[in-house]
This record gives structure tokens, C-alpha cells and sequence, in this order.
């Protein structure tokens, strides 16, 4: 039996520190807020989207950075291990549309509780209000070894093993202020550069902020720099008083964090929105001269309320260059045409991304390649493991962010 320390009572500490205390070790969890999950109880939207239950291969195919150190993590401990735990736990769960899955409460607080059963089943010791400041190492036949941890109140913490999940460093209110970067750094790990990630986008063009609130849904996007394509996806999306955010976007926003650095600096990156992806050019065309036989003596700016929502009509009528009285059976085929294209590859230009403060999560983090995959025990300080958003993993939205805690958390804590 060893004694170890968990640092952080986020999603992937508390896994570890059940899957520890299930081994039969003595358990301490370290959480420097008044209470345990502060993130996961504002994890979608307040409901929790847990995990997502589609295969293995598609949690692999939504994984941005280092798919492959998640192998042991996932094959481990999967998405239904997951539900099984919470639900026998007591949190009963759903799947809804793309796969994602939920409290059937609705209630993230409801999957904290069910952790937090856990936790007192196992007799986890569990200290709220303690700020871990420093990682302690001794040297045992001329390697570092971990021996313990210093509190902020100078109070030091002797253990075997020491499980760092202490999350990124997006929404610090929250707690995750990046003190586990420190930690690796300070223990002679590498630490990759950190962006923000899922994340809103900003938009060069101004026509996008009097669009402000509008929600699309069932629109499909394209990021594209130069020739090269970064991100295709279909689903919802929201313009704001600086660009871009909703669902969509936020996914788009990891490949426009992992790409920017690499791309030509002369190029542009671009969004193209498909406003109407059921349809093709031509079945477009049919479609508005349909609308337009039926409305051909309106003027142009009141023929268009079957096509958009209300908000987007002046915009798209400012675009388009067709004059917004001219009478519809006086537009030109010419004019049809070049409409038709404004639908269906809505131009903007991506000028950056917000903060840290809006994003989701933290791409970049400790190195995988100096952390055992088959552990996540460290490869240069023997019984240091690192889970969760520390390290250098991420996937888009969709409960697979919280999979890549769970599976990593679990799997530290069971070795
Ligand atoms: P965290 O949950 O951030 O936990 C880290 C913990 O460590 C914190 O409690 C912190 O206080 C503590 N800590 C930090 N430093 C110290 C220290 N020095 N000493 C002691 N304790 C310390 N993902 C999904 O899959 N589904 C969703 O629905 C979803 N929604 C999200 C919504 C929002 C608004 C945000 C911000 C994120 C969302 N995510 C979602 C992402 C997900 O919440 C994170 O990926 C996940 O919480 C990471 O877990 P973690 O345990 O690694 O870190």
C-alpha cells in the first residue's frame, strides 16, 4: 500500500483518486478551492456533457493533439466505464444527439455529488482550501524521486506517488490557474506552448457585429488558409459583437490554434459559411426562382423572408449588390447566380482568437513524449504522474475533453 497525493479535485483528480483508493492505496486529494469540481459544475452549460458514447474510433478521430498517447488511457478505461461508474454511483445517464451524454437531472452538480460519493466510499482524504506551491524530490541512486509536497502554508506532505491534475489554465476562476506547468517545468519537464482553445473567433468584418445574438443552426463551415483546408464541419453557430462562437466555431477554433503558427505569414485565414448545406448550387437556384415567381412583383428586400431569418436580410441584401427595391422579376440571371454563391460560401476573414478567460480549454501542456502512456507515470521523476488537461492533449466539443480526463485520471490512479 502506498500513501499518494492527488493535486487538484477537478474531473481527472477525482478519478485518480478513486481509481487509487479502489487499488487500496491511502489517499490524499489536495484542492485549493472551498470545494471540489468548480469546472466540471460549469461543464456544458451546466448540464455536463460527461463523455460522448460513439466507438473508440470515432473518440480518437475528435482528438486534436496526440491521439495516439491516449491508447492505453482510452482502451483502460472507455466511455462506457465511465457511465458505469457514475450511474452506479448514482447519477443516472442520456444520450442525445450526437452521442453525447448527460445527467438525466440535467444537473452537472449531479455527477460532482456521485464523484464525491465515491471519493468517501473509498476513504479518500479529502483537504479543501490547500494550495500545493511546490513538488518535493529526493535522489535515490542518483535519480530524482518524488517524496512530497509543500502547501502554501510552508506545510510539507510526505508521499509515494503524487498525481498532478491540476487542469489548464483557461476560466482560472475556476482554479485552474496552470500551477501544474509550473510544477512540470520545475521538475524538468517540457511544457509546449499554450493557446486558448475552443475558443470564439474574431471576424474582420464589421457586417458580422450587426448580426450580433443571431444563432444559425444546421449551417456548414470551412476554415481555409491559402489553399489548404484546416476544418469542415456542419452544425450551429452564433455571430457576436466581435466575431464568432457557438458549438461549430468552437471546434473550428482548435485547427485554427494548431495550424496558425505553421501557415505562410502573407496568408489569410478564411471562414466560409454554407448557409444552406441541403442544397446544391443548382437545387438553390430552383429554390429562389421559386420564391422569386411567387413574390416577382415585391421588391428584392421583401422576397427573402422564407430564405433567412429576419436579422440576416439586410446583410445578406448589402452583400449580394442587388439594389434592395429593385423589383425581383427585374433580377438578373447574372445577379441570381452570384446570390446563390453568397449563400453558399459566405465570405470572413479570422483576425484572431479571444482569451484564455472564454476558452473551453487549454491546448499544449506537459510533453507526452517524457510521460509513460501506459501509466502517465513521468520518465524523469519516478512516482510523478500527470492526468488530464496538464497535459499536452485535447479533442473538440462534444464530451471528449472530459473522456481524455476520466481515462487519464483513472489510469494514473490505478498504477
Ligand atoms: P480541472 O477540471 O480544471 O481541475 C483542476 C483542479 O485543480 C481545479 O479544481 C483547481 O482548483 C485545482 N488546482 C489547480 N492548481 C492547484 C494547486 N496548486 N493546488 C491544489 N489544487 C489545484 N468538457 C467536456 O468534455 N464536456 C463539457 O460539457 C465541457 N464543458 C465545458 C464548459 C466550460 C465553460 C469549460 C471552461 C470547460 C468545459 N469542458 C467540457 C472542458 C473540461 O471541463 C476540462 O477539460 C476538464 O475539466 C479538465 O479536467 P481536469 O481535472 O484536468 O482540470
Amino acid at each position: 500500500m502506498s500513501k499518494v497525493i492527488v493535486i487538484g479535485g477537478g474531473a481527472a483528480g477525482m478519478m485518480a483518486a478513486i481509481a487509487a483508493a479502489q487499488k487500496g492505496h491511502k489517499v490524499i486529494l489536495l484542492e485549493k478551492n472551498e470545494k471540489l469540481g468548480k469546472k466540471l459544475f460549469i461543464t456544458g452549460k451546466g448540464r455536463c456533457n460527461v463523455t460522448n458514447a460513439a466507438d473508440m474510433d470515432v473518440l480518437f478521430q475528435n482528438i486534436c493533439t496526440n491521439e495516439k498517447f491516449l491508447y492505453s488511457a482510452f482502451y483502460g478505461f472507455d466511455n462506457t466505464q465511465v457511465c458505469d461508474l457514475l450511474e452506479q454511483a448514482g447519477c443516472p445517464l442520456k444520450t442525445e444527439r450526437g452521442d453525447r451524454v448527460f445527467p438525466v437531472s440535467d444537473h452537472s452538480s449531479d455527477v460532482i455529488a456521485a464523484l464525491q460519493r465515491e471519493l468517501r466510499k473509498y476513504q479518500v482524504d479529502v483537504h479543501l482550501h490547500t494550495e500545493v506551491k511546490k513538488i518535493l524530490t529526493k535522489e535515490t541512486d542518483g535519480n530524482p524521486v518524488f517524496c512530497g509536497v509543500e502547501c502554501a502554508d510552508h506545510k510539507k506532505i510526505a508521499a509515494d506517488d503524487c498525481i498532478v491534475c491540476t487542469g489548464g489554465c483557461s476560466y482560472a476562476s475556476t482554479g485552474s490557474t496552470g500551477d501544474g506547468y509550473r510544477f512540470a517545468e520545475e521538475t524538468g519537464h517540457k511544457v509546449t506552448e499554450r493557446k486558448p482553445a475552443l475558443v470564439p473567433l474574431e471576424i474582420r468584418e464589421n457586417w458580422c457585429r450587426e448580426l450580433m445574438g443571431l444563432s444559425l443552426k444546421n449551417v456548414e463551415i470551412r476554415m481555409q488558409c491559402g489553399k489548404k483546408t484546416w476544418y469542415e464541419g456542419f452544425g450551429e453557430m452564433l455571430f457576436t459583437n466581435f466575431g464568432v462562437s457557438g458549438p461549430l466555431i468552437l471546434s473550428a477554433s482548435s485547427f485554427y490554434s494548431k495550424n496558425f503558427s505553421k501557415r505562410k505569414a502573407s496568408d489569410e485565414v478564411k471562414l466560409f459559411l454554407d448557409l444552406k448545406p441541403a442544397l446544391t448550387p443548382e437545387q438553390l437556384d430552383k429554390r429562389l426562382l421559386r420564391d422569386f415567381e411567387e413574390a416577382k412583383n415585391k421588391q428584392f428586400k421583401n422576397a427573402l423572408d422564407h430564405l433567412f431569418p429576419a436579422k440576416l436580410i439586410p446583410v445578406m441584401i448589402e452583400l449580394s449588390g442587388i439594389p434592395e427595391h429593385k423589383k425581383v422579376n427585374e433580377i438578373t440571371k447574372k445577379e441570381r447566380e452570384r446570390f446563390v454563391s453568397l449563400l453558399k460560401h459566405l465570405e470572413l476573414t479570422i483576425t484572431g482568437v479571444r482569451g484564455f478567460k472564454e476558452a473551453i480549454i487549454t491546448q499544449g501542456g506537459v510533453n507526452v513524449k517524457e510521460i509513460d502512456p501506459g501509466t502517465m507515470e513521468s520518465k524523469k521523476i519516478k512516482g510523478l504522474y500527470f492526468a488530464g488537461e496538464v497535459l499536452d492533449l485535447d479533442a473538440v466539443t462534444g464530451g471528449f475533453n472530459l473522456q481524455i480526463a476520466w481515462s487519464t485520471g483513472y489510469l494514473a490512479g490505478m498504477n
